[in-house]
């Protein structure tokens, strides 16, 4: 027998021990799951499909349940999405034989995605009619999905500051700050021609490019086309550059960042338009990724624009990886959108799309662009979009896609193309762009100088709600008043049921516009369905808890004619003037016609209250009880056309009769 020694020992017990440790983790029988581990998951699935896995999601402690049954021996891409959709991982394949594991990311999809998703997009308009409305939602729906029009009404109307003029071969550079926000700035530089007269204006945002607005390429394309006799404006990307003083480059990677660098565009816009040497028959926008994320909104918010240049972003299934372009969510406008059908709301206004085949823009030929094509066709002005595809190249702002934006704005903004000559533009240092200064020492003395004094401009928004809840509050307490209860305890609890109810049917509503539901026929009328009937069919989805829990609580501790009572106050007595409407049309109205009318106009006043639009909504309920009635008068025995008819002539007579009275009055 061999001897062993005592540390060898439990050596082989800890091996032993951890086998079958290792071994009950791997069981694999029905009473374990046949579960594995998800790093060792897929390690097999590489092994078996020949494939090599890339890592950007964490794969440890997951455990993955029936592991071996999801691998599909057919398909590695159907094994890889039967696992990783357990936790809510993704692939992205990125060669022939190589998969990386990511993490879901909302803004990016797959270009099949965009195939199937411009498919949708286009059963949705046959014709400029049917476009024009969609259009209509998207610029509407865009707007308060970007939360813009809160912050638009706070900015302030300042002069901008502007620096001495540096003139170079053919133009001159000049940088701005101009306060939006109070004590907040947004910096840039205006590239001119040397030219005398009115100018052609093209807004140009960044994107993220190392160097931002410095960046060489930049610098590049905006003297050159300001040499053309385009004034060029490129501005900070918020957190970057000079922004970077007052906010830190943190305060970008935020939502907010979205609606401030829009904000700037727009701001900067309003303030070229008042000079005399811009023409403003001829503004453009063009700017490379990041940068082209912008001119699309900017596009959709503003009806200024005249030609538009996104360049290496536009794509339908990307919509900017960046919270500064995705960081709201206006891709959810209009029941779901994204970039390349807000482009196309451009149309027929001239627009080119750059794109080139190294990033995701390779899809723009065969998807982008003939579904943009499409949307011109239906203003007979496909000459209008184009699309420059450099299949060889990569994501950059290059002097090919330089190119591609000169040739573009050359026609278009009618340039002096005998002025084209990139060798002619001055790379200027950094620090000589700067208004506030090397380190920002020169900044105004309102400047906020942290992110936190700009989050709160956007409080308004719980300003709103807060505002809204107060309203609501008062009108729940005079209800619960007016029933002089006489029992603190009773007048709470009502109180709350109202309370809880109003703000249920409010935040139902507001999350649920008409928007929600397709225009389809009113199965009733066979009419096309009203923006107010496509209100009540959205509202009226909401769970029916919301109804139960009302008129149980009011039940719990009112009286039937309490709980009538309050059922006026929400339809502000809709019951009673109806009724009044009946009795003056229906001559000598009998008590069994009266009791069918009440019982009528109480279904629609009790359905009403989970309504929130007086005239819209509620009005809309109370008709289909009318209707009801008026039906009901016909089958028995009366004609309700001719006591309608009748009505309106006895009030017509009586106001001819009351006109006289009054002009026999003034006669004597
Ligand atoms: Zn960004």
């Amino acid at each position: 027998m061999i001897k062993l020694k005592k540390n060898e020992a439990f050596k082989i017990f800890l091996l032993i021990f951890g086998m079958t440790f290792c071994n009950f983790l791997n069981a694999q029988s029905y009473e374990t799951q046949f579960a594995k581990p998800l790093g060792q998951v897929l390690n097999e699935i590489g092994s078996r499909f020949d494939v090599q896995l890339k890592y950007d999601a964490d794969t440890t402690e997951k455990v993955v349940p029936f592991a071996d049954f999801r691998i599909r021996p057919y398909s590695v891409e159907e094994s890889l999405t039967n696992v990783l959709s357990l936790f809510d991982y993704k692939y992205v394949k990125q060669g022939d034989k190589t998969y990386k594991i990511k993490v879901y990311e909302y803004p990016r999809r797959t270009p099949k995605d965009g195939e199937k998703m411009l498919a949708y997009l286009n059963t949705l308009y046959k014709d400029t009619v049917e476009w024009n409305a969609r259009k209509e939602c998207l610029k509407k729906d865009v707007r308060e999905k970007l939360e813009i029009d809160p912050i638009l009404a706070q900015r302030v109307n300042s002069k901008p500051i502007l620096s001495k003029i540096r003139k170079y071969d053919g133009y001159s550079v000049q940088n701005f700050a101009i306060e939006t926000l109070p004590g907040l700035y947004v910096c840039g530089s205006i590239y001119n021609p040397l030219s005398k007269g009115q100018h052609a204006l093209i807004l140009c945002p960044n994107g993220h490019w190392g160097g931002g607005r410095y960046n060489s390429d930049e610098q590049t394309r905006f003297g050159t086309l300001a040499r053309m006799g385009a004034t060029c404006v490129s501005y900070d990307l918020f957190g970057w550059g000079e922004s970077e003083f007052q906010v830190t480059m943190t305060a970008h990677r935020t939502s907010e960042a979205q609606i401030i660098q829009i904000m700037n565009g727009l701001t900067i816009l309003d303030y070229m338009l008042t000079r005399k040497d811009i023409d403003s028959k001829r503004v453009a926008s063009n700017g490379g990724s990041g940068g082209g994320s912008q001119v699309v909104l900017l596009s959709v918010l503003d009806n200024r624009f005249t030609a538009a240049c996104p360049t290496v972003s536009l794509a339908s299934h990307f919509d900017g990886g960046c919270p500064c372009e995705s960081g709201m969510p206006i891709q959810l406008a209009c029941g779901g959108t994204n970039n390349a059908e807000l482009m196309a709301t451009f149309a027929p206004k001239p627009l080119r799309v750059i794109s080139d085949g190294g990033d995701w823009t390779a899809s723009v030929p065969t998807l982008e662009y003939p579904y943009l094509q499409r949307i011109y066709g239906f203003f007979d002005a496909v000459k209008n979009v184009s699309n420059v595809h450099l299949l060889n190249e990569k994501h950059d702002f290059g002097v090919n896609k330089r190119a591609a934006v000169y040739n573009f704005f050359i026609p278009i903004l009618g340039l002096d193309k005998k002025m084209l000559d990139e060798s002619k533009v001055t790379i200027e240092p950094e620090l000589v762009m700067h208004s506030f200064g090397d380190n920002g020492e020169k900044m105004p003395v309102n400047a906020i100088r942290e992110f936190k004094y700009v989050e709160k401009y956007f409080n308004k928004k719980a300003n709103v709600q807060i505002n809204s809840d107060i309203d609501l509050e008062k009108r729940a307490h005079s209800y619960v008043e007016s029933l002089e209860l006489n029992d603190k305890q009773k007048e709470i609890r009502v109180y709350n049921v109202i309370r809880t109810h109003m703000r249920a049917v409010r935040d139902w509503h507001n999350e649920h516009p008409y928007t929600t539901v397709p225009a389809g026929i009113n199965p009733r009328t066979g009419e096309v369905l009203t923006n107010v009937y496509r209100d009540v069919i959205a509202c009226s989805a909401k769970p029916a808890s919301v109804h139960e829990n009302l008129m149980n609580g009011l039940r719990k501790d009112l009286t039937e004619e309490q709980v009538e009572k309050i059922l006026d106050f929400y339809t502000i007595g809709k019951l009673q003037f109806t009724l009044n409407g009946f009795k003056n049309i229906v001559p000598n109205m009998t008590e069994k016609e009266e009791a069918y009318v009440v019982s009528q106009l109480r279904l629609a006043r009790e359905q009403a209250v989970d309504y929130k639009t007086m005239k819209g909504e509620i009005s809309a309920i109370f008709e289909i009880y009318k209707d009801n009635c008026e039906k009901y008068f016909n089958d028995n025995g009366r004609n309700w056309h001719q006591m309608y008819k009748e009505y309106v002539a006895k009030l017509k007579a009586e106001k001819e009769a009351k006109k006289k009275a009054e002009e026999n009055q003034d006669k004597k």
